[in-house]
């Protein structure tokens, strides 16, 4: 922090940059760390995103908006679709599962190959080797 009130005066500009950015930053983490609002329309029970205020019938839904909303991608595949190497990762649970059911890679019994899952029939009937 000393450091910071330094800058202050020694580079007011990047002194300036850098609160901008902690203060973006301080705003995504409370973003991150707060809950959907429940919301009645009509009386029944929604959920409002913390981000942009778009109502979601479902708590995750509106907790995942916020994720997209701000551009992040907690959701990580760690070789859910089958390629252990997969580093992929989503913004919603949703996407997620999407990844893995029609990425997903499948190995090939004969040559060893990985194949993606639309591509893996054709393929088995065409590798010979
Ligand atoms: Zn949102
Ligand atoms: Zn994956
Ligand atoms: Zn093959």
């Amino acid at each position: 922090m000393q450091y910071f009130e330094y800058l202050k005066d020694a580079d007011p500009n990047l002194f300036k940059i850098l609160s901008k950015d902690a203060e973006e930053l301080s705003h995504i983490i409370g973003v991150i760390f707060s809950d959907a609002r429940e919301v009645y329309v009509d009386g029944v029970r929604k959920y409002a995103c913390v981000k942009c205020g778009n109502i979601h019938d479902r708590k995750f839904r509106a907790n995942d908006c916020r994720y997209s909303d701000l551009g992040l991608k907690p959701y990580l595949c760690r070789g859910s679709c089958g390629l252990s190497s997969c580093k992929k990762g989503y913004s919603s649970k949703r996407l997620l599962n999407r990844h893995c059911e029609y990425d997903q890679v499948k190995k090939c019994g004969r040559c060893g190959r990985y194949q993606s899952k639309q591509n893996f029939a054709r393929h088995t009937s065409l590798c010979q080797t």
